[in-house]
């Protein structure tokens, strides 16, 4: 057998056993697992390969007698050590490639096979409640800031409503910052736990598709304008009016890459691209670009991108904050839609991110439903309103312009989505129709306005006593 330029020969360090023996029978070489499993010290060349595997080998003549089957099929046989004691090894005892006048026997010890495979199971199963019990624990621990965190929140805000002295407000306006920063931290740390866990489950509705898109406008439209960007959108006309699929989700992707895109953005535009891409019976591929102008980002780093915890470089993560979760989210997020996230970037001219999903398509009821239904369908269709305002100014308007019976519908319709959301204990989405409600209230008398705050506080502290009681007074002066 050729040695290596170590002057060992490769087998030696392997954890099978090897035995090589010639056509007499005489045993040429062992490595050095099997002379410790069989227990001879010294070198076991030189014996007969019958002295190892009696049952199987027997001398005959000059050479010997099996029944064993020459090849690579796995077969059982016992293994004698020196003292006499056997083991069951599972082997395989082939002719030598090279050299026709030898044989090969590699062989594993079974009960040793056995044991460690119940080990690395053992290990495995740890590992695995281990990662279980730290997800837990992150999500449970998450959970428990979300509360103290969202209390301080309400209460900076009504703090806000009614201060007056300019310094008090200044200071007021960075706690609230730096809690709406805390909260959206928390929020990604509990997405990212829950879905580690594979404790995420997507919620399907059907929702009005443009009404979802305005929204996800009017939500950064504001600091993009401010920052001196452009801000295009385009929905294709070939998406219908409604579809069914995860919408609270899609608008967290969406708000992601667009977060991102105006936080690495400093001159040019930012544009956003709907389309329809492919389609399967009711089920349809929605694919949208998000596109930026803005740094880029380098090609050596485009595959950390998607990792959880990972910013392309600490300078980044000290110039623009984040916890380097929001893309792996997404990616996650994507993926559990059926899609996939890309990114295309060159450093210094932009960067182009892309995802698809796959949702179901409700084509045929789009004519039946009147324009106040489309509103009434979305999670989002009466906040959308703050960006259709300027550009329609149609009967839209009517909706937000409190005490409209218009206004006073969607008003009970989002209470009570919003009631409904705090008895599934799901607050996170109550507090979106929380967002809701006060938009269509921008307008109400104090009263209202101190009720509905009242209402908002509640959520973020969780307190159903309390959300019931400031629901029941609220839907009182709705009537
Ligand atoms: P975070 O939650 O901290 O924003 P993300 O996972 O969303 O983290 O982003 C991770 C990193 O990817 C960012 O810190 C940044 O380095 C890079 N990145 C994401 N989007 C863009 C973009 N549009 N342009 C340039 N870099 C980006």
């Amino acid at each position: 057998m050729e040695q290596n330029g170590s002057g060992i020969f490769p087998a030696d360090d392997a954890i099978e056993m090897m035995i090589m023996f010639d056509r007499s029978g005489e045993i040429t070489y062992v490595n050095t697992a099997a002379r410790q499993k069989l227990e001879y010290e010294d070198d076991l060349c030189g014996k007969h390969i019958s002295e190892i595997f009696p049952n199987s080998f027997r001398t005959s003549g000059d050479g010997f007698e099996t029944d064993v089957c020459f090849g690579k099929e796995l077969q059982n046989l016992l293994a004698y050590r020196r003292n006499l004691t056997c083991f069951p090894v599972e082997a395989r005892v082939m002719v030598s490639k090279d050299d026709s006048e030898h044989y090969i026997c590699m062989a594993n010890d079974i009960l040793e096979k056995e044991h460690l495979s119940r080990e690395i199971e053992q290990v495995k199963q740890e590992a695995q409640q281990a990662l279980k019990v730290k997800s837990e624990f992150v999500a449970n621990v998450t959970h428990e800031l979300r509360t103290p965190v969202n209390g301080v929140l309400g209460n900076v805000r009504e703090l806000l409503s009614e201060e007056t002295d300019r310094k008090m407000m200044k200071s007021l306006s960075l706690i609230e910052r730096c809690c709406e920063d805390m909260h959206k931290i928390i929020n990604n740390i509990l997405d990212f736990s829950k879905l580690e866990a594979g404790k995420f489950t997507l919620e399907p509705r059907k929702f009005h598709f443009k009404n979802m898109m305005d929204y996800v406008k009017a939500n950064h439209i504001n600091k993009i304008t401010e920052k001196g960007l452009g801000f295009f959108m385009t929905i294709s006309p070939q998406i219908p009016e409604y579809i069914i699929g995860d919408e609270l989700r899609i608008v967290q992707i969406l708000n992601n890459l667009l977060s991102n895109a105006q936080k690495f953005t400093a001159l040019g535009k930012i544009t956003v691209e709907a389309l329809k891409t492919a389609r399967v019976n009711d089920r349809i591929e929605l694919f949208f670009i998000v596109k930026d102008s803005g740094i880029g980002i380098d090609q050596a780093d485009k595959d950390k991108l998607f990792q959880s915890f990972s910013q392309v470089d600490a300078s980044i993560s000290r110039k623009y904050g984040g916890t380097g979760l929001g893309l792996n989210i997404c990616k996650q997020l994507a993926e559990l839609m059926g899609g996939r996230i890309e990114v295309e970037s060159e450093k210094n001219k932009g960067s182009t991110f892309s995802f698809s999903i796959w949702v179901g398509a409700c084509e045929d009821e789009n004519n039946n439903l009147s324009q106040f239904d489309d509103k009434r369908e979305s999670l989002f269709s009466e906040s959308s309103m703050a960006a259709q305002k300027d550009e329609t100014g149609d009967a839209r308007e009517d909706v937000r312009s409190y005490g409209t019976s218009e206004n006073r519908e969607a008003l009970k319709k989002n209470l009570s989505k919003l009631i409904l959301c705090v008895e599934m204990d799901n607050w996170e989405k109550a507090e979106m129709f929380m967002e809701t409600v006060k938009q269509l209230t921008e307008e109400a008398p104090q009263e209202v306005k101190r009720l509905v705050l009242r209402l908002k506080m509640a959520i973020q502290k969780e307190n159903y006593e309390k959300v019931s009681a400031a629901f029941e007074e609220l839907n009182v002066l709705n009537k």
